[in-house]
């Protein structure tokens, strides 16, 4: 059975909150399940080879930052993950692009600062 990761369902949500009828809200959503699908992003949970277990969510929607020598260059959504048996930790579950990138000058330390708020920010280096 074809499943999706959690982003793919946020953004499904997003799509569905950014229409006024409830139907066009429940067609948008499922065209971009159905598409994320179709691209052959269907999806498998991480797993750990140590362990032989499937990763488990832990934080999902954590903020992981690209950073270049200058300071951050991308802002990514993405999801936590959590070997239920030894602990290990993986971020996975990228969207196909950053939400925000350095360049968008408001938009960026912004996002970065809510993030930092509410969840969780990974600096990549
Ligand atoms: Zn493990």
């Amino acid at each position: 059975m074809a499943t999706v990761s959690p982003a793919v369902v946020r953004k499904a949500l997003k799509a569905y909150q950014s229409v006024t009828s409830p139907e066009d809200g429940i067609k948008l959503a499922l065209e971009e399940v159905l598409n994320a699908v179709n691209k052959g992003r269907g999806y498998h949970r991480p797993v750990c080879p140590a362990c032989q277990v499937e990763f488990h969510p832990e934080h999902n929607g954590v903020g992981v930052l690209d950073m270049a020598d200058y300071g951050p260059v991308d802002l990514w959504e993405a999801d936590l993950w959590q070997c239920p048996k030894c602990g290990f930790q993986i971020v996975s579950g990228f969207g196909d692009n950053p939400i925000s990138s350095h360049y968008k000058e408001d938009e960026f330390p912004r996002l970065v600062q809510s993030y930092r708020d509410h969840s969780i920010v990974i600096e990549s280096r």
